[in-house]
């Protein structure tokens, strides 16, 4: 009964920024669950093909389509492609993101606006690409939001921005959708080793290190981990949370 409640054979899941970290983790965990996979991403080709190969490797079908989805066509074209090549959409993971990070007086408009549209505007693109086959026969929403959209950071009004938003937009949509049996949620990690960690100064990150009541950073897998629970059966009377997951960095 356990394993079942896991299950995801024969869905098809739509992931972004799937190319590398947090979203390759879920892409993968997915497949591993039972899911054929779309794997978006915007630049990274090379990565993106190994993970495709990967996702084969588990007997599962990918499709990798570049697109931005900070831009609202580019993103409708990942909902046709999956449409395409798989006839419809069960899952949609809104992970693709970015940072920018600046304190406000010195923060450009073009960083401003480059991280709303590629972190917060990309959730309704991608989300509004697959509303119709998602809302057909039920189906499931999560959007990476972080700790950072609950708590605030110095540096980061840009990305806090949208990771709050996020959770608005979530909280929405699982009222909007209940109705067509989609269930809607976020997830918000706190600090994880990726690349975008990699951008964090080494003693800004060994003092944010020491905040983490487990000692330690997450990992890519701890997050794909969380996010297959909620894409799966096992979750099926939860709609509306965000899940924090960092360690005990937000209590
Ligand atoms: P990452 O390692 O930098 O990976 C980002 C992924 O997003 C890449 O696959 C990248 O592909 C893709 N991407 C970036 N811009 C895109 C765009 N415009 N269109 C499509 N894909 C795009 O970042 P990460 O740490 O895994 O973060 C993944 C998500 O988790 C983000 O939403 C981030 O805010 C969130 N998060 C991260 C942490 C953390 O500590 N790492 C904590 C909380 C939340 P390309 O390189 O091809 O563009």
């Amino acid at each position: 009964m356990l394993e079942q409640m896991y299950d995801l054979s024969g869905k098809v899941a739509v992931v972004t920024g799937g190319s590398r970290g947090i979203g390759k983790a879920i892409a993968l965990g997915l497949a591993e669950a039972g899911a054929d996979i779309l794997l978006n991403y915007s630049r990274s080709d090379k990565e993106a093909d190994k993970v495709k190969k990967e996702i084969e490797k588990l007997g599962r079908k990918c499709v990798t389509v570049r697109a931005n989805v900070g831009n609202f066509q580019q993103a409708q074209n990942i909902g046709k492609a999956a449409m395409n090549h798989f006839g419809k959409v069960d899952i949609l993971v809104n992970n693709a993101g970015i940072n920018r990070d600046r304190m406000l007086k010195r923060m450009t408009y073009e960083q401003w606006e480059e991280v709303i549209h590629t972190n917060l505007s990309s959730v309704f693109n991608c989300t509004k690409a697959v509303i119709d086959p998602l809302s057909k026969e039920g189906g499931v929403i999560v959007s990476v939001s972080s700790v950072i959209g609950e708590m605030g950071n110095i540096g980061q009004a840009n990305y806090a921005s949208t990771k709050a938003g996020i959770i608005g937009f979530t909280k929405t949509m699982a009222r909007e959708l209940a109705g067509s049996n989609v269930r809607v949620n976020a997830i918000a990690p706190g600090f994880v080793e990726t690349d975008m960690l990699g951008t964090v100064p080494a003693d800004i990150r060994e003092t944010i290190k020491k905040d983490i009541p487990l000692g330690r950073f997450g990992t890519p897998e701890e997050i794909a981990l969380a996010t297959v629970y909620l894409c799966s059966p096992a979750a099926s009377w939860i709609t509306g949370v965000t899940l924090r997951i960092n360690g005990g960095n937000y209590i």
